[in-house]
């Protein structure tokens, strides 16, 4: 048995004392004092459809996440969009995850997946302005467009994440 009396300071009549008298006391509480960067209330360790998460113990008032990493949050790292700048989301379809642009429908950009991350593909460029174009998500399924879209309107489509000529 290890003397954890010796390693701590001892302090007489404190909750600490009380606290070290007590034998084989587990806990297993899920508040382990992580505050929230957002409203400084804590964070609690919940289980979601993707596996375990952290989130705001003032959910739903706040809606603060992170990532649970070794039991301790970690806020995941935010992607921008190259044309828009707003944060990037992971999208799931039956047989493809890429990214794609918050800002949808107002900005259509869509990355590659790799290992968990957005990557820009090959650059191709724009036959009409010499820009080069962007991979986007449209109703139809994906296709490119120019990066300077509105100003040039140049679209191609997408053979498997390869721009085409439309037939
Ligand atoms: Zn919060
Ligand atoms: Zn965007
Ligand atoms: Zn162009």
């Amino acid at each position: 048995m290890v003397d954890f009396k010796q390693n701590l300071p001892t302090i007489p009549g404190t909750w600490e004392d009380e606290f070290i008298q007590q034998k084989d006391v587990k806990v297993v509480s899920p508040y382990v004092r992580y505050k929230c960067p957002k409203c400084q209330n804590g964070l609690v360790k919940r289980t979601g459809k993707s596996g375990v998460f952290w989130g705001c113990s003032h959910y739903p008032k706040c809606d603060y996440s992170a990532n649970d990493v070794a039991g301790k949050p970690v806020r995941p790292i935010r992607y921008l969009c190259p044309l828009c700048q707003s944060p990037l989301k992971k999208l799931k379809t039956k047989t493809t995850v890429f990214w794609g642009c918050s800002n949808y429908p107002d900005c259509s950009l869509t990355l590659e997946n790799k290992d968990g991350k957005p990557i820009e593909g090959k650059k191709y460029p724009c036959r009409i302005c010499g820009h080069f174009l962007v991979r986007k998500m449209g109703k139809s399924g994906h296709f490119w467009g120019c990066i300077d879209f509105p100003k040039c309107r140049h679209t191609l489509n997408d053979d498997n994440g390869s721009p085409v000529l439309r037939k």
